[in-house]
């Protein structure tokens, strides 16, 4: 039995996370829940789940959730701060982080420090932090395990060799952590594009926030769709799967396959590749980040490879998409660069969906940022914290240009 907080409660993935541990009740039990400022959701959840534990940052929204959850004896913490408790309880031994953007890196930290298992969906806390975070997990002897759905296939082709083991067990007492780019040859990251991969048609400074949301395969947060659209997420994706797996970003490819069947794949140093398929469903990804290493029965739809056809491969295109271009970019400057990325990404996102910037806008202002940082080593959470507050004010003050 696994005691379960979700960070992120009420969330696409935390909602597909509540889903799963209904199917697996003598498997799973929730013992903590956090949100933003989702009240009613939240304590919904609460009293559904029967978790005596929930936080939320809005601090107006946990005073509201009180008094919902009154008589009901729910402990209901607030702030960033709350979050970060949630984060360290005692009762728990996994805590899935969903999360948007920065705020899941102080939980997690948390959530390592206290001993505790991360099933990671928030890919930012790698891309601004890896280096560090997976470090932490190593000296506490905690596994970070993928929830994104590309990672989870990596994780899962990487079980034929054991070397899921010696990559993200990292904190095996033994110490035994094998140096996996020397057995993996390439990391293959399958993106479906988003809406506009296959559309050359569409100039991308008229593109409307409604299109952008508009994902063809998966339904998700506005956050990470619009990161879909621009194929920023799939730039973080590289950065998430160099740190989680402890392979060269040089070594770590992204091919445009349309279906989203193939989640992705690992090619070995003897010319066999390993691929996961599965219907677009991030229920199975979730799961598996819950069950490893053993595989429970899910009620999911199975790929019907004769029905399908046909599955398709291409480049993708950096001129049109040139979030990648950054990213390895950002990758090469290392230090706090990704982490300037990653602010600066949160303000540009955040700025199309209010309808301040062009979707053309977002890919530029990030751009501007980096040119103007100073690189410096990542060294502490401070550092990174400090960075993100620089980035995300100098991308606000270069965003005036587009009003
Ligand atoms: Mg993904």
């Amino acid at each position: 039995m696994k005691s379960i907080i979700i960070l992120g409660s009420t969330g696409s993935i935390g909602e597909n996370v509540l889903q799963v541990a209904k199917t697996l009740p003598e498997r799973m039990r929730i013992v903590g829940l956090a949100a933003r400022s989702s009240t009613e959701r939240i304590v919904e959840q609460a009293l559904e789940f029967g978790v005596k534990r929930i936080a939320l940052e809005d601090r107006a929204a946990a005073d509201k959730a009180k008094k919902l959850a009154a008589g009901h004896s729910i402990e209901v913490l607030s702030g960033a701060d709350g979050i970060a408790e949630l984060a360290g309880s005692a009762e728990a031994d996994t805590v899935v982080c969903a999360l948007v953007g920065l705020s899941g890196l102080r939980p997690v930290v948390t959530a390592i420090e206290t001993g505790h298992d991360v099933a990671l969906a928030t890919k930012e806390v790698l891309v601004a932090a890896g280096e560090m975070v997976m470090e932490m997990a190593k000296q506490h002897g905690v596994n970070i395990l993928p929830v994104d759905s590309e990672h989870s296939a990596l994780f899962q082709c990487m079980q034929a060799q054991d070397l899921s083991l010696a990559c993200i067990q990292r904190g095996r007492k033994d110490g035994t952590a094998a140096n996996c780019s020397s057995t993996i040859k390439k990391l293959v990251l399958t993106a479906s594009g988003g809406p506009f991969a296959q559309r050359d048609d569409i100039a991308f400074d008229r593109v409307t926030v409604a299109d952008a949301l508009n994902h063809p395969r998966w339904k998700m947060g506005p956050k990470v769709t619009i990161d879909s659209a621009t194929m920023m997420n799939k730039g973080f994706e590289i950065l998430e799967a160099r740190w989680l797996f402890n392979v060269p970003v040089a070594q770590i490819d992204v091919v445009v396959h349309p279906e989203s069947i193939v989640h992705s794949m690992v090619s070995f140093v003897d010319g066999s590749t390993l691929a996961q398929l599965s219907v677009p469903d991030m229920r199975l990804a979730i799961q598996y980040a819950l069950s490893w290493p053993e595989r429970y029965v899910a009620d999911l739809q199975m790929i019907d490879l004769i029905a399908q056809q046909s599955l398709t491969f291409y480049n993708p295109d950096e001129v049109r998409f040139p979030c990648l271009r950054l990213i390895r970019e950002a990758a090469e400057a290392g230090g706090t660069m990704p982490a300037v990325v990653n602010a600066a990404d949160e303000v540009a996102v955040a700025a199309f969906l209010a309808g301040k910037l062009p979707f053309s806008g977002i890919w530029r202002v990030i751009e501007d940022v980096m040119r103007v940082h100073q690189v410096v080593e990542c060294d502490s959470l401070k550092r990174v914290f400090d960075v993100d507050h620089w980035a995300r004010f100098t991308a606000e003050s270069f965003m005036d240009v587009f009003n």
